[in-house]
């Protein structure tokens, strides 16, 4: 028998019937335009499902949903008005603040285009191109390859494949994995690397509600921000861009979410999950919760200090936060026990059908591997953490490897050190500069150093003073910094620098890790694909394969929910939620300015967030929420507490996204910031020609 993975499979194959009962799924635009068109109709699309994408093109309103900096955001005016989540640009309005200036209290609205604020790091990529190359990184992999030659082999024609692409002036490609291996896709993208901020509101507004509401509902958070995209100087002119509605939504209405859903965990077995659980999102919690804590602490009454950990504290304290929301998720759904079910349903399914057997051996040798791991996870969890953590360590550790990186040519490098890669590296190395700061970096080096000892496995014997190896150290120096980015190891090592000097020593364990890493890759590249084609055969429907940081779309509908016994929420908030939450204290303080533009209006008109059940994840933030007619209703910016858990499966009950609803936008820049040169560079943007006719006028009175 052929076995196919449901997305080759023709059109006439396909049909809905899960689509339509929930909004289950990331769908990729190829699985997009293979959907059961007249079901997607009946659910509230209103413009023909080409117009979403053409694959020859690379046309359509999938081009005009951009990835920055790992988040969704999308193109609202032919001059490269760019929508996304505070959180998405807060770095770039941290790069600029200082204490006399501080924008992130204040926030930022740049009145005429020279006022806009350039990103040093903010990088923004337009999707062109996706060809499946399933076939192409397979023929790659010599017959007899054990798991290592495998990896390398996959990597090589990876790297090929994107060395070719990126041969077209401005390309940025690379070849995304889908589950594990199941399938392999070149990935074309447009990159603009000028990006400059024209809009942040009030950190008040951005962030209304904090770590108290946040991954919460009922939410009234003004997450949204705005930049322009530059070509060559000049404002970058995308041939798509959403329409804002000025019509907004109301319970029941479709919506389509546009983004890059980072990771999902949906297609791994009961065990591989437990290890999730268990060796990461506990570490995490409890890890990133004391350096939360560190943070806090280190710079509590320093201005410049509490500015420079901004950024730092805040993506810790979602991370944070995720993680005890995915372990809590984990319990109340029993989600681990439903998936141990489902992985022995379909072992004993498997086992009756011998073209099947290769998934029954792949299942039980992924569970191998993973026990495996498991015995020096928690120090391999503190090995990765290091990106995280302690900038100095991370600097130190990044120039070492580079160092040695740059003696290779440069497709036997690590992806991470190819000369593509090299410019952006320096930069960050510059740029995090605004994020250092000397005792609180201190701070947590010392919990650091001691949590490696305190495994029994620590690669190094004896840790060094902390204190004396910031007084002596060169590399927290941003300047000096830069100079060892081009340094060989041999001048690293004759500087005597004891950062640098702790970083050789963290060398080789660092890259015994990643060897490691590798060989299990590969063998996730043998063993995935086939148990993956069993689960998708014995499911008999379509599966999206998990989440994997490239272009998805979720169909949904504006809906509440009810996350316990006799209490229901409704999907809409208002002005006037906001209000109510208001103390004046962080992180419930309405700036004046708001409070005096709300005192003129009926708050309660003034819709601020609402729900949908769309499939979404981490780096969805930013993504553009759509009407079924391609237009702009509002941003994707978080999911609700019980949803948090859904990166392992969905559940319709609680599957709720949390969008910011564009209504509020809005109003913020007309009646707050009287930002009518914005606003009416909003209003000029009109549909492209291509998204904006509607489909058959008997799609436009849709059933919900
Ligand atoms: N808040 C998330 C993010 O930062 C979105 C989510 O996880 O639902 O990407």
């Amino acid at each position: 028998m052929k076995i196919h993975s449901w997305w080759r499979l023709p059109a006439a194959c396909i049909v809905l019937p899960a689509l339509l009962a929930a909004g289950e799924g990331k769908w990729t635009p190829r699985q997009v335009l293979e959907l059961n068109e007249a079901e997607l109709h009946k659910q509230g699309l209103q413009i023909p499902v080409a117009r979403m994408w053409n694959a020859e093109k690379g046309t359509g309103l999938l081009a005009a949903t951009v990835n920055i900096g790992g988040c969704s955001a999308g193109f609202v005016s032919p001059n490269g008005l760019i929508l996304t989540n505070h959180h998405c640009l807060f770095g770039l309005v941290q790069e600029h603040s200082r204490p006399d200036r501080d924008l992130i209290t204040k926030g930022f609205l740049a009145r005429t285009p020279e006022e806009e604020l350039p990103g040093k790091t903010t990088r923004v990529t337009v999707p062109r191109k996706f060809t499946d190359v399933t076939k192409a990184v397979e023929a790659a992999v010599p017959p007899a390859a054990d798991d290592m030659a495998r990896n390398r082999a996959i990597d090589a024609k990876q790297k090929a494949l994107v060395s070719e692409c990126e041969k077209r002036p401005g390309a940025r490609c690379r070849v995304a994995a889908f589950d594990g291996g199941l399938q392999y896709v070149l990935i074309e993208s447009f990159e603009l690397s000028d990006v400059r901020l024209v809009y942040a509101p009030p950190r008040a507004i951005g962030e209304f509600g904090g770590e108290v509401d946040n991954w919460m509902w009922p939410r009234h958070t003004g997450d949204f921000s705005m930049a322009r995209a530059y070509l060559n100087g000049k404002p970058y002119h995308p041939e798509f861009y959403f329409p804002i509605s000025t019509g907004g939504v109301k319970p029941g209405d479709f919506v389509m979410v546009l983004g890059y859903p980072g990771r999902t965990m949906r297609s791994l077995t009961a065990n591989e999950m437990g290890d999730m659980r268990d060796f990461y999102f506990k570490l995490r919690a409890e890890v990133y919760g004391e350096w939360i804590r560190i943070l806090e602490e280190a710079s509590k009454g320093n201005a410049a200090g509490t500015i420079a950990v901004a950024s730092t504290l805040k993506s810790l304290n979602n991370v944070a936060k995720n993680a005890q929301g995915q372990l809590a998720g984990l319990r109340r759904g029993q989600i681990i026990e439903k998936q141990t079910a489902a992985d022995q349903r379909v072992m004993a399914w498997a086992g009756k059908r011998p073209e099947f057997a290769a998934a029954v051996a792949a299942k039980k040798e992924l569970d191998q591997l993973a026990a495996q791991k498991r015995t020096t996870a928690v120090r391999d969890f503190l090995l990765q953490s290091i990106s995280n953590g302690p900038l100095a360590l991370r600097h130190a550790t990044q120039l070492v490897r580079l160092a040695e990186e740059r003696t290779r040519p440069d497709m036997e490098r690590d992806v991470d050190y190819m000369d593509r890669e090299l410019p952006r590296l320096r930069d960050r190395m510059e740029r995090d500069q605004k994020s250092f700061f000397a005792p609180a970096d201190q701070a947590l080096l010392s919990s650091w150093f001691a949590r490696m000892k305190a495994t029994g496995q620590s690669p190094v014997a004896e840790f060094p003073a902390v204190d004396a190896l910031y007084a002596s150290t060169r590399v927290t120096d941003a300047a000096e910094r830069l100079k060892m980015f081009t340094e060989t190891a041999e001048q690293l090592k004759a500087r005597r620098d004891p950062m640098l000097d702790l970083a050789f020593a963290l060398d080789p364990a660092l890259r015994a890790l990643q060897q490691g890493t590798r060989k299990n890759e590969g063998a996730v590249a043998r063993l995935r694909p086939a148990w993956r084609r069993a689960v998708i055969a014995e499911a008999g429907k379509p599966v999206a394969p998990d989440a994997n940081s490239t272009l998805r779309v979720s169909f949904a509908h504006v809906k509440g929910y009810v996350p316990r016994d006799a209490v229901t929420y409704g999907p809409q908030t208002t002005l006037a939620g906001m209000l109510e939450k208001h103390t004046g204290e962080e992180p419930f303080a309405v700036p004046p300015a708001v409070l005096d533009a709300a005192a003129r209006v009926d708050p309660k008109k003034v819709p601020l967030n609402f729900l949908a059940d769309a499939d979404t994840t981490g780096g969805n933030s930013g993504s553009p929420t759509v009407n079924g007619r391609g237009e702009l209703v509002g941003l994707n910016f978080d999911r609700v507490w019980e949803n948090v858990a859904n990166d392992f499966g969905y559940n319709p009950e609680v599957a709720r996204n949390v969008n910011v609803d564009i209504r509020f936008f809005l109003w913020l820049l007309k009646d707050v910031e009287k930002a009518d040169g914005l606003l009416a560079e909003l209003a000029a943007a009109k549909p492209h020609a291509a998204t904006a006719k509607p489909a058959a006028a008997k799609a436009a009175g849709a059933a919900h």
